[in-house]
């Protein structure tokens, strides 16, 4: 059996269209447009700031903002730090209480810890058991001195999506600050529009949607103060230093031109694709639970637990018969590691350290789903002695 790509919500291999947009910016030797400092004057800067503005129009067309509201960084964890850390560092919040929910990616849950450490008050939301942070829960956490709410619009691990417009519609009209990690729902939500969804900054990365690495967004709606972290340079309005990814951005441009044209028959795709492989690990896996399954999910990703395979072992027997998934919870030093996600919803440690993510993306086909099946079914049962 071919080797086959499971794991699309670590990341995904570039577009062809992609790479062909890049390789002239890459490429270029003296010649081709591109290889200027999008901050020169002169015809090569100006190139380079051409392609660069292009592709933040191509970006603000697909979450339907201004390009205005654009602001390029160097990817997800950077676009989080600076939703975060810089709407703290602007001092024009509300207050010095936090509220962020504990199944975030450590791109946000860092960047809270750090802030608890400085003496900020925060207050962590679970999700209910189906994976989905409740409204009424966010609403309950509030105080008079609420500065900040962070809540993700699609889990990585589960693929639960949040109701961020629900949300933002409770935290705009009390003036509190709203920050999304927007980074697994990109591409993956048939609209994804933080300015709609009354969201204040949105993190978001091209890497997830066959854009190269190294490279992200944050918007951050009009007339939203912003204390940038990286100083030394005038670029991205003044809030993000640096001379320009270039290249990066061009490929980030293209992949969400890519997926503003795909997007809508990739997910009936790969929807198809996702439930074929959860019916067939169901009829051959004992036991096996699905999980967020009666929660509204992205069409891609598919988080299962295995009662009695530890899932760093089956990430490892998986990956011997070249099929590439991501467990959960993974195996340091000798000491198993929980899933934070599964753990927040409630789950105990033997669920959330048997659950594996299988998530799919373009290139997987139909043909891999049964023959994917199999192997994990064989090798859930060598695990339980079978
Ligand atoms: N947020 C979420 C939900 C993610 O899944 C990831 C990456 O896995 C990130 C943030 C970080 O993005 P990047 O890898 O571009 O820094």
């Amino acid at each position: 059996m071919p080797r086959c790509y499971f794991d699309h919500n670590a990341t995904t291999p570039l577009h062809p269209e992609v790479a062909a947009a890049m390789m002239p910016v890459l490429g270029a030797v003296g010649g081709a447009p591109g290889f200027g400092n999008p901050s020169s004057l002169h015809w090569a800067g100006r190139e380079a700031r051409r392609l660069v503005e292009d592709a933040r129009e191509a970006l603000a067309t697909l979450i339907a903002a201004d390009p205005a509201e654009i602001l390029f960084t160097s990817g997800g964890t950077e676009a989080d730090n600076l939703g975060i850390l810089g709407a703290a560092a602007s001092g024009r919040l509300k207050g010095r209480h936090l509220v962020a929910a504990t199944f975030e990616h450590p791109a946000v849950l860092e960047p809270i810890r750090k802030l608890a450490a400085e003496g900020w008050d925060v207050t962590w939301i679970d999700p209910g058991a189906d994976g989905v942070v409740r409204t009424e829960t966010v609403e309950k956490a509030l105080r008079a001195d609420t500065g900040l709410v962070t809540v993700m619009a699609a889990n990585n691990e589960t693929g639960a999506i949040q109701p961020i417009a629900e949300m933002g519609a409770l935290l705009r009209g009390r003036g509190i600050r709203f920050h999304c990690d927007g980074v697994q729902a990109l591409g993956k939500f048939a609209e994804i529009c933080p300015r709609a969804w009354q969201v204040d900054t949105m993190a978001l990365s091209a890497h997830k949607i066959n854009g190269p690495k190294g490279i992200g967004v944050l918007y951050v709606r009009k007339g939203t103060p912003l204390q940038g972290l990286a100083l030394g340079g005038p670029q991205e309005r003044e809030t993000r230093g640096g001379t320009e990814n270039v290249a990066g951005i061009v490929g980030f441009g293209k992949a969400a031109e890519v997926w503003a044209r795909i997007g809508a028959e990739e997910r009936i795709r790969l929807g198809a694709l996702r439930d074929a492989l959860a019916f067939a690990l169901q009829a051959r896996i004992p036991g096996l639970i699905v999980n967020s399954a009666e929660a509204p999910r992205v069409a891609n990703t598919l988080n299962v637990t295995l009662p009695g395979c530890k899932a760093d072992l089956m990430a490892m027997g998986l990956d011997m018969r070249e099929i590439a998934v991501s467990a959960g919870s993974a195996c340091a030093s000798g000491s198993v590691k929980y899933s934070h996600v599964l753990l927040a919803m409630g789950r105990d440690k033997e669920a959330a350290s048997s659950s594996l993510r299988f998530s799919l993306g373009f290139g997987n086909t139909e043909a891999e789903i049964i023959p994917c099946a199999e192997m994990v079914a064989q090798t859930a049962a060598s695990l339980r002695g079978l």
